[in-house]
């Protein structure tokens, strides 16, 4: 028994951990290696309103456009008012963002955003964070880690989640309990075929909670990166927004701008326009779409942006000078485990924060550089709920709670890990249709039921089964949510209800297990 458990070691999870060390025993878990998270890969930065030009206001302006009509406004102001004070004490704990000649804080921009707003380091913010926070933790004797820790099952006794059961680094399984316990566990890009998330990415943390019966919600809202590198044969890195910030172009085979025949905002449209933009250009003219910083200065674009530079020259391609072959690729979860402001979910002693959690704060699509301060602001907030008695989040009156049906009888089909991502990738990806997501559900129902039947039988309680079936729990979850909803918002775009429809569909989605 611990006082305080964390499931994540991303930039949720530790935050969440520096702020409970000094109410009891904490356990951070992480899957695999420590540096292994969404938080490690982040390249552009982190959105704070510190700049002169800035307000908290303006950002909360900028990011409620951006979530095209969904934003939980109270949470947007909440996670825009507490930025600075939290970034503030990144930057004081040692956190190496660029500065300008005067020293002064460097405020890159992003696509949607109405004013350089982002704090970077390079193009590898993310393991600038995860160094500065990783470093604090392992000082705090009352932290311990648990890397390599697979957390396959929570512990629910008389409604309150009090544990978690995993698989240790020898493949043991084993049971831990504890007053309180933490979600942090990150995104779910692996349940698509083409994702720029680290293969940890998969959904598990969403999966936990609706199997024990926490609340989640707008799964139907997966954000697909326009620009992740499509070369054939290496994995999709990715070729962060704030090249186009900088003034990088996309174009066609034959070198044509093509983005403002999609959108007046050209190549800074809203990431999900532009993803769609691109998709439908290869589709008319066949072939790869281009990324090309060719008319900016070389030494300037590979002294701004190493890391990209570098993953380019692994392939024989110079950044800044040739033309670099992008296509979209799944990149965020707006959608996750529903929780209240202090990342409270529905069930006492659950608690999530971070791109696991739905705070609302993205609506239907996120603004650019907003998950790291998400990730930041509530996880220190989980934690100082997680110091008090448990007690579930109360509901939101905006949220329209959906008990799930029991499934048709199906006979059980084993799908394989890469049939699931390739399915929801046809299926859920960027185009949507109700005939494609039924036959979707269909065969991920028929998948689960095989899976549930493997994890239940005594002799086959193995990780990688539990694998499967997490991420055909949320693959289920975001199918079902996308099918339910009949318009065009966001992220999610639905070839057969192109427009949004604020009179039916201005509202959260909320699913929940029914009680066993
Ligand atoms: C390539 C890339 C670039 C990005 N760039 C930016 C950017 O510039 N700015 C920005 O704001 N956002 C960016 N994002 C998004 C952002 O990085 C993430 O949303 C954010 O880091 C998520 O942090 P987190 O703490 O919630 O989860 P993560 O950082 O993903 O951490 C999840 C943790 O949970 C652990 N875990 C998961 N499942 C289990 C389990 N079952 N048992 C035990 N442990 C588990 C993992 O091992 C890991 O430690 C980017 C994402 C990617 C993939």
């Amino acid at each position: 028994m611990v006082d305080f458990i964390v499931v994540g070691g991303g930039i949720a999870g530790l935050r969440a951990a520096i702020g409970l060390a000094d109410a009891g025993r904490v356990v951070v878990f992480t899957k695999t290696e420590a540096s292994e998270s969404n938080t490690g890969y982040a390249q552009g930065g982190i959105a704070v309103a510190l700049g002169d030009h800035d307000s908290p206001a303006l950002h909360a302006a900028d990011t409620i456009k951006a979530g095209d009509g969904l934003c939980d406004e109270a949470a947007v102001r909440v996670l825009v008012e507490a930025g600075p004070r939290y970034v503030g004490e990144l930057i004081d704990w040692g956190a190496r963002f660029a500065r300008d000649p005067a020293g002064r804080l460097e405020f890159g921009r992003e696509a949607a955003h109405s004013v350089r707003r982002v704090l970077h380091a390079a193009d590898a913010t993310g393991r600038e964070i995860g160094r500065v926070l990783w470093a604090r933790v392992s000082a705090l004797s009352s932290v311990e880690t648990i890397n390599h820790g697979f957390v396959t099952e929570l512990v629910v006794d008389g409604g309150v989640v009090d544990g978690v059961r995993y698989f240790d680094a020898s493949g043991e399984a084993r049971e831990l309990r504890a007053r309180a316990v933490l979600l942090a566990t990150g995104g779910a890009g692996q349940v698509f075929r083409e994702t720029t998330n680290p293969g940890v990415a998969t959904g598990d943390g969403v999966a936990l909670a609706y199997q024990a019966g926490a609340r989640v919600a707008d799964l139907e809202f997966v954000q697909f990166h326009p620009t992740a590198l499509a070369f054939p044969g290496a994995p999709r890195f990715l070729i962060s927004e704030a090249l186009r910030g900088e003034g990088a172009r996309l174009v066609d085979r034959a070198g044509r701008p093509f983005m403002t025949d999609h959108d007046p905002a050209g190549d800074l449209a809203a990431r999900d326009i532009v993803a769609r933009g691109i998709a439908r250009e290869v589709e008319a003219h066949g072939g790869p779409v281009y990324l090309t910083l060719a008319h900016l200065d070389a030494a300037w674009v590979r002294g701004r942006f190493p890391t990209i530079a570098a993953m380019c020259a692994s392939l024989g391609l110079d950044l800044a000078r040739d033309p670099i072959p992008v296509g979209p690729a799944a990149h965020y979860m707006m959608g996750g485990v529903d929780t209240d402001e202090w990342g409270r979910t529905s069930r006492p002693g659950l608690y999530a924060a971070g791109e696991v959690a739905c705070t609302g704060v993205h609506g239907a699509n996120r603004l650019a550089s907003n998950s790291l301060l998400e990730g930041l602001v509530f996880g220190a907030r989980a934690a100082t709920a997680m110091r008090q008695p448990p007690r579930p989040a109360a509901p939101k009156p905006d949220r329209r709670l959906i008990e799930s049906e029991a499934p048709a009888p199906v006979s059980a089909v084993s799908l394989s890990v890469d049939e699931i991502r390739d399915l929801m990738w046809r299926s859920a990806g960027l185009f949507r249709d109700e005939a494609g997501l039924s036959a979707a559900i269909a065969a991920l129902e028929a998948g689960r039921t095989a899976a549930l039947a493997a994890v239940e039988g005594l002799a086959c309680r193995s990780s990688a089964q539990w694998r499967r079936l997490h991420l055909l729990t949320v693959a289920g979850l975001v199918a079902r949510a996308a099918r339910r909803r009949r318009e065009s918002r966001g992220g999610h775009y639905r070839a057969d209800y192109p427009v949004r429809d604020d009179r039916l569909w201005r509202v959260h989605v909320a699913e929940q297990a029914p009680a066993r």
